[in-house]
């Protein structure tokens, strides 16, 4: 097998495979149901030239957490740690790592009981891009899942909302869709967290149906702002807009519908100070790094 030592690996239930040797049946619970549950991480280069995970435990805690709705059993320090060995087989510094774990075979029916349980790491290389062109947020005419029907995890089956409102809002023009609910309180974007700034005041748009963000939390840690319901119109007026998670980082908006931003100063802050902790050059936050 030496000739595959190249190829990228992937985690599959309990060892490093070639990318491209596990399959899964086509009878498989997740597929036709959405019956999984995912986790999106990063890990980062560091200056001592190693690589260090951004706030592995909070995302492997929240995806324990949708694992024990679907009653998938799932070991945390084992997930974990197969994260970081999937890293260093493939020798990732910068990478997006994506860890799934899901329902298998045993069952076309609803049950979950008779099913199999499987997990897999992938990890991805990605670009260390610098400061991005501000995107263009359009208000989606989807509502987002409610959290009475289906909690703010990271269930597959749930990301379909977002697939639509990403679709939709490509199709109108737009890089991005904002959720917005029936009485007009902003929730958030397809994959990212909202906050905007007013007269020099930070707050961070609180709303039952979002996903609890850990970029969002770290982001209201360092900023002091306030987490609290945020209306559209409030949005609208308001005198910077970024958005945040752990693909998007920081992220500056340009416009929202027809009201357009400024330059987006503090945003330009907060992303460098973001950067710069994500890599390790802070070392009052360390304790946010997982050394890979
Ligand atoms: N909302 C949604 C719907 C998301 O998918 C994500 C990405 N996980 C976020 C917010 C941001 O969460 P985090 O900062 O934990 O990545």
């Amino acid at each position: 097998n030496d000739a595959a030592t190249d190829a990228p690996r992937v985690w599959f239930d309990g060892k490093l495979v070639a990318i491209d040797s596990p399959q899964a049946p086509l009878t498989t619970h997740a597929m036709h149901y959405g019956s999984g549950v995912f986790e999106g991480i990063r890990s980062y280069a560091t200056a001592d030239g190693g690589a260090a995970v951004f706030r592995l435990p909070e995302h492997m805690e929240r995806m324990r957490k949708g694992a024990e709705l679907l009653g998938i059993d799932f070991d945390v320090a084992r997930a974990s740690e197969a994260v970081l060995e999937t890293l260093r087989a493939n020798r990732h510094a910068d990478a997006y790592i994506r860890p799934l774990a899901w329902l298998g075979s045993g069952t076309i029916g609803l049950d979950v009981a008779p099913l199999t349980q499987h997990y897999m790491v992938a990890t991805m290389a990605t670009q260390v891009h610098l400061a991005g062109k501000a995107a263009r947020l359009g208000v989606s005419g989807w509502r987002r899942n409610p959290a009475t029907s289906l909690p703010p995890l990271k269930l597959c089956g749930g990301y379909v909302n977002s697939v639509l409102a990403k679709r939709e809002a490509k199709q109108r023009g737009f890089d991005e869709a904002l959720f917005v609910d029936a009485e007009g309180f902003v929730v958030e974007c397809t994959g990212a967290n909202v906050f905007m700034v007013r007269n020099g005041s930070i707050t961070a748009a609180s709303h039952p149906d979002a996903l609890d963000g850990i970029t969002r939390a770290t982001l209201v840690e360092l900023t002091g702002a306030h987490s609290r319901p945020v209306s559209l119109e409030e949005l609208r007026q308001a005198d910077e807009v970024f958005v945040c998670g752990t693909a998007a980082e920081v992220a500056p908006i340009a416009s929202l519908d027809d009201a357009v931003f400024g330059d987006n100063p503090l945003t330009r802050e907060f992303q460098a100070l973001y950067a710069r902790i994500v890599r390790g050059a802070e070392p009052r936050h360390a304790r946010w790094l997982t050394v890979v």
